[in-house]
C-alpha cells in the first residue's frame, strides 16, 4: 500500500448501527464497516466503540496517523458543531453536552469535525448522489423521524443554533397527536416508518381490516412501515389509504418546503424512502397542486442514490470542506 497518500476518516453514527469507511483521495471505499451501537449502554461507551472501529480499520489497512487527513462524524440530534459538542441526541440515554471532537482528539493527532447525522447525509447526496452539481436542494431523511438538511445558493444552511430544516416539527394540525417536542399535529409524528404504522392502528382499531392483521397473527405491535409497503403491493385497500394519506401530508409538508427555499430538488432518503413512488406520485401530486406554481414547477422529487453509505461519505465530504473550504468542486 501507498503511504504518501492523504486518507480520510467517515463515521455515521445511528441509533442502531454505527457505519465507518476509510476513503482515499479520490473519495474511493479503501475499508468500511457497520457495528452495532449500543446506544443504551451510554456515552462512554459509544465514544470508546467509535474509537476502538476507527484504531482497528486504520491497522487493518496499516494506515498511520500523519496520513489521516481529517475525520468526519455524523451525530443525531443537537449539536455545536463549532465547538465540537453534541448537546443531545434523543435516542441515546445520559447523551448531553458531549464533547465529541475533545473525546477524539484524546486518540487521534488529526483533526475531527462533526455535524448533524442529516446534514452529514445531505453533503453525500450532494457532492456524490442524486444533488451533484446543483446550487440549491434540500434531502428529507424519512426513517424512524424526520429531518432536512438545507442548500440555498450553494451554500448550506445551519441556523443561530445550527438546528435548521427540523421539519419534523412543521405544525400540520393545531390539535393532533403529541409529539416530544412538546408540541402536537407535528409532521414527524405522521410522516415516519412509527407515524405510517401508527395511521394503519388507528384505521384497524376503528374496524377497519387489512391483510397485515394475518401477517401478524393480531399482535399490532409487530406492525412495521415495510409491511405496508408490502400489503400496498398486494392491493390492500388499507395499505393504500395508509401510503396516500402519508404521501398526502408529506406533500403538504414540502409544498410549504418549495414556498421558503425554493430548491430544484428535493431528495427523499432514509429507511421509508425504500416505499418509492408508492409515496412519492402523492407528495408530487399534492406539491403541483398546492405549492406556489412558479416554485413548484422548478422542483423535482427524488428518492436518495447512496443509500446507507450517504452519511459515511458525506460526513468525509464534510471534513475536508472544513479543512479546506470548497475541497470538493
Ligand atoms: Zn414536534
Amino acid at each position: 500500500m501507498n503511504h504518501s497518500h492523504k486518507y480520510t476518516i467517515g463515521v455515521d453514527l445511528g441509533g442502531t448501527n454505527i457505519k465507518s469507511a476509510i476513503l482515499d483521495q479520490n473519495f474511493q471505499v479503501v475499508i468500511e464497516r457497520s457495528d452495532p451501537t449500543n446506544a443504551l449502554e451510554g456515552p462512554a461507551h459509544v465514544i470508546r466503540t467509535i474509537k476502538g472501529i476507527v484504531h482497528e480499520m486504520m491497522q487493518h489497512q496499516q494506515i498511520a496517523h500523519e496520513n489521516i487527513s481529517c475525520m468526519g462524524i455524523g451525530i443525531p440530534g443537537l449539536l455545536n458543531p463549532k465547538e465540537g459538542f453534541s448537546i443531545f441526541s434523543p435516542n441515546f440515554p445520559g447523551w448531553e453536552n458531549i464533547h465529541v471532537v475533545q473525546e477524539m482528539k484524546k486518540d487521534f493527532s488529526f483533526p475531527v469535525f462533526i455535524d448533524n447525522d442529516v446534514r452529514v447525509n445531505l453533503y453525500g447526496e450532494w457532492y456524490f448522489g442524486a444533488g451533484k452539481g446543483l446550487k440549491n436542494l434540500v434531502l428529507v431523511t424519512i426513517g424512524t423521524g424526520l429531518g432536512s438538511g438545507i442548500v440555498v445558493d450553494g451554500n448550506v444552511l445551519y441556523g443561530t443554533t445550527s438546528s435548521i430544516g427540523e421539519i419534523g416539527h412543521m405544525n400540520m394540525y393545531r390539535e393532533g397527536r403529541p409529539c416530544r417536542c412538546g408540541s402536537s399535529g407535528c409532521l414527524g409524528r405522521y410522516v415516519s416508518a412509527i407515524g405510517m404504522v401508527r395511521t394503519l392502528v388507528e384505521k384497524l382499531e376503528s374496524g377497519r381490516d387489512s391483510i397485515i392483521q394475518t401477517w401478524v397473527d393480531g399482535d399490532r405491535s409487530r406492525i412495521s412501515a415495510k409491511m405496508i409497503s408490502d400489503a400496498y403491493d398486494l392491493n390492500d385497500s388499507l395499505a393504500i389509504e395508509v401510503m396516500h394519506e402519508t404521501g398526502g401530508i408529506l406533500g403538504f409538508g414540502l409544498a410549504n418546503v418549495i414556498n421558503l427555499f425554493n430548491p430544484e430538488l428535493i431528495i427523499i432518503g432514509g429507511g421509508v424512502s425504500a416505499a418509492g413512488d408508492r409515496l412519492l406520485h402523492v407528495v408530487r401530486e399534492t406539491i403541483r397542486q398546492h405549492a406556489l406554481k412558479l416554485s413548484s414547477n422548478a422542483c423535482g422529487v427524488v428518492t436518495a442514490q447512496l443509500g446507507g453509505r450517504a452519511g459515511m461519505i458525506g460526513a468525509v465530504a464534510y471534513a475536508k470542506n472544513q479543512l479546506e473550504p470548497r475541497a470538493i468542486p
